[in-house]
């Protein structure tokens, strides 16, 4: 086994060079002339070799004749020309064994391949048979036999041999590097760093330098577009490119691109290695080289790409599951793994991890399916990755998408500036709504409890409908969990009997008569009455609104039919809910709940808010003309508060406009109030609509609405919400009256 060394320092550290100390390829002499090593102290016998073989060629090599005198010069010219192919030595020299001791020499020095001929002028110094033997002497011969024949005889044949040893030795060398190298590389999880160990591999198993890449051409079709995956030399700053990238005109491109499609491998030009890793996947490692390659040379490469085939197939599968772990298939964005991952890397540099919901992605996804959902997501991934890809989006989950956000960067305003831009997705051009939450990413701190912070920031900014980014803070944790207690009690209450209706009447100003009732909830928590601004949204995060609505339409029949006589003509105006209107399964509820409480359609007005409009346009439309045409009354409730009123409210099947309560408070002293209810006012009558006014406490409020046109009205001023038994008392004095 050849010891492992360190690399050369141009190398990446952790790629572990395989080299041969004694003879490594890469410093494998030149084979053109054969070096032949002449010792003997006598000057005559040199220059009679000198004129036997100084000329001649054997093997098809001229010779190299290197001479030396004694035993002491001959290990110097050993140690200067390793690569020495056969020594004719003599064995009396300045003592009777001097030639055997050096053989023996040679030997214990490791030096196996060179061939040994001795030569001695006495002929009775001939060595023993096992001599010989043992320092593996080719040949022996007197020097009277060495005759020009013989000695050429003895040396061709001693050459023959040193070949044959050095082939031998090469390829166990090669196999060796492989079998190690193959063991290095196999220790490599990622396709980068296993594909920069084989071709360095490849390199120093063949001896040769130069720029080299290895391509990917994984389910690639057309060639060009294989992907670098590593590269030497000249080449290493096309990783991550495509092969198309590399000039034109480059022989090692050409090369690389014929074995992609071919499946080829080659020694003839640039050194091409094609290998194909199952399933689909093929690899050409290519390589520049100035020194020509032989028989052995291809024969180990291809002993090494039938083993490297199998780690190709390994990291390939490892890439493979790890991208299965970290990457979204659908998007190709890093997943919530990466963003976990990722997030370890700050924590002392001021970094917040922010949390997008896109509100409009499951719109996008119903109204033009996955592909346009995914699209848009997709593009407000790149418009937050920003032009010169300064940050990396993550997709959290479904319709959430996780941004890093560095401090002293342009990212927090580029998040706040998406609610105001379109994306283009298949030539249609969307706007989407956000919910932004943040959190810091601390040092030290665990990056689930952090995303789990910007989660509940986002989910906050989503229910308050905010646009600007909600940064969590510890205050954000004692209100979500106070909410989740009043959820529980709110939940109890409500199947305990403690949500009651108030009804407040709803009045014709100009005869003081009760045309309707307002259907209120009202909660008291052991004794304490609780805001339905309060309880009334957490009951819409909780899906409890609907049964809310129940209740108000059960308690208005059974109001409706305690007046009696009183009550007939008139109607009960029942709150629904913004995710309630969004139902699907609306219609069918609302149709159970009439039957059941025996209300008739036509005595229930259905108020909903402009708010509630805006979410889902297509999906409430569809609900409202359904009840509408159950035969039920559709109120606008708080009108003036939503966005584009006036462009849609004509489309709708609304009979009621109910202006707001905040253009009536300052009405008799601000101008713009009076002219947003003079506006509201012309419009009703423009679209038919009969129109009624929130929140009249005062006289004056009263006259200057009278004198804009109006009629209907709901205030203090005429009556609060009341319990029935109250209301009842109520109706007896005012009928008294
Ligand atoms: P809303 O539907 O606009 O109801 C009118 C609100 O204005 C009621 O507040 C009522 O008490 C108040 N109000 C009426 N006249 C006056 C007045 O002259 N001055 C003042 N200052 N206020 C007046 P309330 O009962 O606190 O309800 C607040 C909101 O809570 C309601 O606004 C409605 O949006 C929601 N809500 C109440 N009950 C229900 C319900 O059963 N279901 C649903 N979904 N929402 C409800
Ligand atoms: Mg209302
Ligand atoms: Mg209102």
């Amino acid at each position: 086994m050849q010891p492992l060394k360190p690399q050369p320092e141009a190398f990446p550290d952790d790629i572990a060079i395989i080299e041969d100390d004694t003879a490594s390829p890469a410093t494998r002499p030149d084979r053109a002339r054969w070096k032949i090593l002449v010792v003997d102290d006598d000057s005559e016998v040199h220059s009679v070799t000198r004129f036997v073989l100084g000329h001649t060629e054997l093997l098809g090599r001229p010779l190299d004749l290197i001479e030396a005198t004694s035993s002491m010069d001959a290990q110097q010219e050993l140690l200067r020309h390793p690569d020495i192919a056969v020594i004719l030595l003599d064995v009396v020299m300045e003592e009777h064994d001097s030639g055997l001791k050096f053989a023996r020499w040679v030997r214990d020095a490791g030096l196996s391949d060179v061939r040994i001929i001795l030569r001695t002028g006495q002929p009775g110094y001939a060595p023993e048979l096992d001599v010989i033997r043992e320092y593996d002497i080719n040949d022996y011969r007197a020097k009277s036999e060495l005759t020009q024949t013989r000695l050429i005889t003895s040396m061709t044949s001693a050459l023959r041999s040193f070949q044959q040893i050095e082939t031998i030795e090469r390829s166990r060398r090669g196999l060796e590097m492989i079998v190690a190298s193959c063991s290095q590389l196999f220790q490599k999880r990622e396709l980068a760093g296993f594909s920069q160990g084989v071709l360095l591999q490849i390199a120093s198993l063949c001896g040769v330098e130069g720029d080299g890449l290895i391509c990917a051409s994984t389910d690639q079709p057309v060639p060009g577009n294989a992907r670098i995956v590593s590269g030497v030399g000249g080449l290493s700053s096309y990783i991550g490119r495509n092969l198309s990238d590399l000039p034109e005109g480059s022989e090692l491109k050409a090369a690389t691109l014929e074995a992609i499609r071919r499946n080829l491998s080659s020694t003839d030009g640039p050194l091409v290695l094609s290998v194909d890793a199952p399933p689909d996947q093929r690899f050409v490692a290519s390589l520049d080289h100035a020194k020509p390659l032989d028989a052995m040379d291809s024969a180990l490469l291809r002993v090494f790409a039938a083993n490297i085939a199998v780690g190709f197939e390994n990291v390939g599968l490892i890439e493979r599951l790890d991208r299965l772990a970290y990457w979204d298939e659908t998007t190709g964005l890093p997943n919530r793994n990466s963003l976990l991952r990722d997030m370890a890397e700050h924590g002392a540099d001021g970094a917040n991890v922010a949390l997008l919901r896109v509100v409009s992605y499951s719109d996008t996804l119903v109204a033009f399916g996955q592909a346009m959902a995914t699209g848009l997501l997709g593009e407000i991934a790149a418009s937050l990755t920003g032009d010169r890809g300064a940050a990396t989006v993550y997709r959290y989950a479904e319709d959430v998408l996780g941004v890093i956000v560095k401090p002293d960067t342009h990212q927090e305003a580029l998040i706040a500036s998406l609610g105001h831009r379109q994306f283009s997705v298949a030539r249609q051009s969307l706007k989407a709504r956000f919910a932004v939450g943040s959190a810091p990413i601390e040092r030290g701190s665990d990056a689930t409890m952090t995303c789990d912070q910007a989660y509940a920031a986002m989910s906050l900014a989503a229910v308050d409908g905010r646009e600007d980014i909600v940064q969590f803070d510890a205050k954000m944790v004692r209100d979500a969990r106070g909410r989740i207690e009043m959820i529980a009690a709110l939940r109890s209450a409500l199947a305990d009997g403690e949500v009651n209706i108030a009804f407040q009447p709803l009045v014709d100003m100009s005869s003081g008569a009760c045309a309707g009732f307002e259907a209120l909830a009202r909660w008291n928590q052991k004794g304490a009455p609780v805001s339905p601004g309060e309880f009334i949204p957490l009951a819409e995060q909780s899906g409890l609104s609907f049964e809310i609505f129940a209740l108000g339409v059960r308690r208005s029949a059974e109001w409706l039919n305690r007046l009696g006589k009183i009550g007939q003509g008139k109607y009960v105006s029942v709150n629904l809910a913004a995710c309630d209107l969004e139902r699907e399964d609306l219609v069918p509820l609302v149709v159970n709940l009439l039957g059941r409480s025996q209300l008739p359609p036509a005595s229930l007005q259905i108020e909903i808010t402009e708010q509630s409009l805006i979410r889902d346009f297509a999906l409430s439309e569809r609900n409202l003309r359904a009840l509408k045409n159950l035969g039920c009354r559709i109120a606008i409730d708080d009108f003036g508060t939503g966005y584009s009123s006036l462009s849609y409210i004509g489309r709708l099947p609304v009979d009621v406009l109910k202006l707001d309560r905040q253009f009536i408070t300052d009405i008799t002293s601000d101008p713009s109030s009076q002219a947003i209810a003079s506006l509201t006012f012309a419009l009703s009558r423009r679209l038919g609509l009969e129109i009624l006014a929130e929140g009249i406490e005062t006289a004056e409020q009263q006259a200057c609405l009278e004198e804009i046109g109006f009629k209907y009205a709901q205030g203090y001023r005429f009556g609060r919400p009341m319990a029935p038994d109250q209301l009842h008392d109520w109706m007896m004095q005012r009928a008294k009256a």
